[in-house]
């Protein structure tokens, strides 16, 4: 190993490194960075600054515990809003095939297949009877 590969390596020990909010902060950046090319706005060079920050304050910082509870937090919200988009995605995908009902009850977003008529299913998260009309 190099020296200064070994120097970063103990540099690094107890350190967090990065994760998904570390990385999703990243794209955020580089994002921002690219739109002010364009508008070149002095709020948005600090916010640009600020964001890098946060970055490598959480890469370095050597409380880990804390790190990883604000990632867990963090991907509950972006798993909710992932999960958003590929229902959006996917009602659009198999428009023809499939029509997307959710659940009064729990929410859950279920895919009947599109035959004409009127029936009644049950959710498979809570069970609720949920009538399903196609014309
Ligand atoms: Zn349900």
């Amino acid at each position: 190993m190099g020296k200064f590969r070994e120097k970063l390596y103990r540099f690094m020990m107890g350190r967090y490194g990065t994760d998904i909010l570390n990385k999703d902060i990243l794209w955020l950046t580089i994002i921002l960075v690219l739109v002010n090319l364009f508008i070149r706005s002095y709020i948005l060079y600090i916010i640009i600054y600020a964001l890098f920050f946060v970055t490598v304050f959480r890469m370095l910082s050597k409380k880990v515990v804390k790190r990883r509870a604000e990632n867990a937090k963090y991907l509950i919200y972006r798993n909710k809003v992932v999960k958003f988009f590929t229902v959006q995605f996917n009602k659009i995908r198999y428009y023809k095939q499939y029509k997307y009902v959710t659940c009064k009850k729990c929410k859950a977003v279920i895919r009947v297949p599109r035959k004409k008529g009127t029936r009644n299913i049950s959710c498979p998260g809570c069970g609720s009877p949920i009538t399903v009309n196609i014309k």
